[in-house]
């Protein structure tokens, strides 16, 4: 651990901290904040503070709804966006019952036991992401629109991109909070923004995706921008991803990587993990794509996955190796989506490839011929299959597979299905535009 309590206490005061936003995310992976004031500090790092459980999406319990916070000392940071004379600090907090037991319902709490079956297997699950998002003008009554400002790029020799200047903002903001970035650039469609952060245990990077998040909407907010995760906002364009790269370190050695493999450099740990992500991706795929807008982006044309597929040469793939070797040796999952939850998505995906490695599960041949190309026919003699098409095929993959219901365990699992598929339930009785545009003038 990178810091006690007496240093948190400390760093307070020198910082002049006042608040501390006391932070978890519900089931959808949506940051909560219990705010508190510098003077409860010492009785919130003794995970002493309390909140009514029962208004939180996924926590809700019958008979109990206190539940008690429980600090991460190592996430504590200053939010640098706000004003620094009576600081705003944050600490990311797991969740804790009455009983001071861990509650199995903490998206937190799930990751970390997945991560410590790895552990138990002798590994340490690393991940990198690669988050996308566009920045919206607010309209004239401050609400979201699809409006972006950098569309008429080519001809607007306006010196200043709010766009370019918000990224740019989050980037250093993101800095101050210690992560390391390392890239920031436009995506392929107008007003589309990737921001990739370094590696780290897969915690740690479940914890930055939901603080990048919610910086980068603050921020955006700063420029009047609205930062969106939605992944695929527009029609017609490439949607958001959330690329995410992954390893197996044992022992502080990349387990990986192996140099004896000329032709993807893997070794034949990686090819189980791939193997138990091809195998489990369409359970896991509600988990990793959990809104009905996720599976607008998986469609050909906008180079998000469609196929069940794995190569090192092709971009195309779900599964991409990338060319790096060695201790940079990892696989790329190319099909989860910013709307996730980062916890509950790491926690499946891990869950999946450890399987592969317990059960041996090769990934079969790899795809080399571009997968968009081949005809049905082709893709069947492969046996290269679909993801998932809707939500609600989704929500069935997954209701059959047993390794990630068990990886979410049993209270998870059941509110998340039940959100769902009211969400599904919802969408499908509504009367779209589209529906009105095709079928009011010819019946
Ligand atoms: N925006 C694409 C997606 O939906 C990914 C583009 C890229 O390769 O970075 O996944
Ligand atoms: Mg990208
Ligand atoms: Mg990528």
């Amino acid at each position: 651990p990178k810091y006690t309590k007496s240093d948190i206490l400390k760093k307070a005061q020198e910082l002049d901290v006042k608040f501390i936003r006391l932070q978890f995310t519900d089931i959808l992976g949506i940051i909560k904040n219990v705010t508190i004031t510098v003077e409860q500090l010492e009785d919130a790092l003794d995970g002493k503070i309390m909140f009514d459980g029962s208004s939180i999406e996924g926590f809700t319990r019958i008979q109990e709804s206190d539940m008690y916070l429980r600090p991460d000392y190592d996430t504590f940071c200053i939010l640098p966006w706000r004003p620094r004379r009576g600081a705003e600090a944050r600490l990311m907090c797991d969740i804790y019952t009455t009983d001071q037991e861990p509650f199995i319902g903490c998206p937190r709490t799930i990751l970390k036991k997945v991560c410590d079956e790895a552990k138990a297997m002798g590994y340490e699950f690393q991940v990198g992401p690669e988050p996308e998002f566009f920045l919206f003008q607010l309209g004239e009554d401050g609400r979201p629109t699809i409006k972006t400002n950098d569309r008429g790029g080519y001809f607007d020799l306006s010196p200043v991109d709010l766009g370019e200047n918000a990224r740019r903002d989050i980037v250093l903001a993101l800095e101050e909070m210690g992560f390391e970035v390392e890239a920031a650039h436009h995506e392929v469609a107008p007003g589309q923004h990737e921001i990739d952060f370094k590696y780290a245990p897969a915690l740690r990077t479940a914890d930055n995706i939901v603080t990048f998040k919610f910086v980068t909407k603050a921020i955006a907010m700063e420029h009047g921008l609205y930062a969106t995760f939605m992944p695929k906002p527009i029609f017609g364009e490439n949607g958001s991803g959330m690329h995410l790269h992954m390893s197996l370190f044992k022992d502080g050695v990349n387990a990986f990587y192996d140099p004896e493999d000329r032709e993807t450099g893997l070794s034949q740990i990686a090819k189980y993990f791939i193997g138990g992500i091809l195998h489990h991706v369409k359970g896991f795929t509600a988990i990793t794509n959990p809104t009905v807008n996720s599976y607008k982006r998986l469609v050909p044309g906008y180079e998000a996955p469609v196929y069940i597929s794995w190569s090192s040469k092709n971009r195309s793939a779900l599964v991409r190796v990338p060319a790096a070797r060695g201790n940079a040796s990892r696989i790329e999952l190319r099909s989860p989506d910013p709307s996730a939850n980062p916890y509950l998505a790491l926690a499946v995906i891990l869950a999946a490839g450890l399987d592969g490695i317990k059960n041996k599960i090769e990934p079969g041949p790899q795809t080399f011929d571009n997968i968009y190309e081949m005809t049905p026919a082709e893709r069947l003699a492969q046996g290269i299959e679909n993801l998932p098409g809707t939500l609600k095929e989704a929500l069935e993959y997954l209701s059959k597979d047993e390794v990630i219901k068990k990886a979410l365990g049993p209270h998870a699992y059941e509110h998340f299905v039940k959100a769902k598929l009211i969400e599904w339930d919802t969408y499908k009785t509504q009367v779209h535009q589209w529906e009105l545009d095709q079928y009011l003038p010819i019946f």
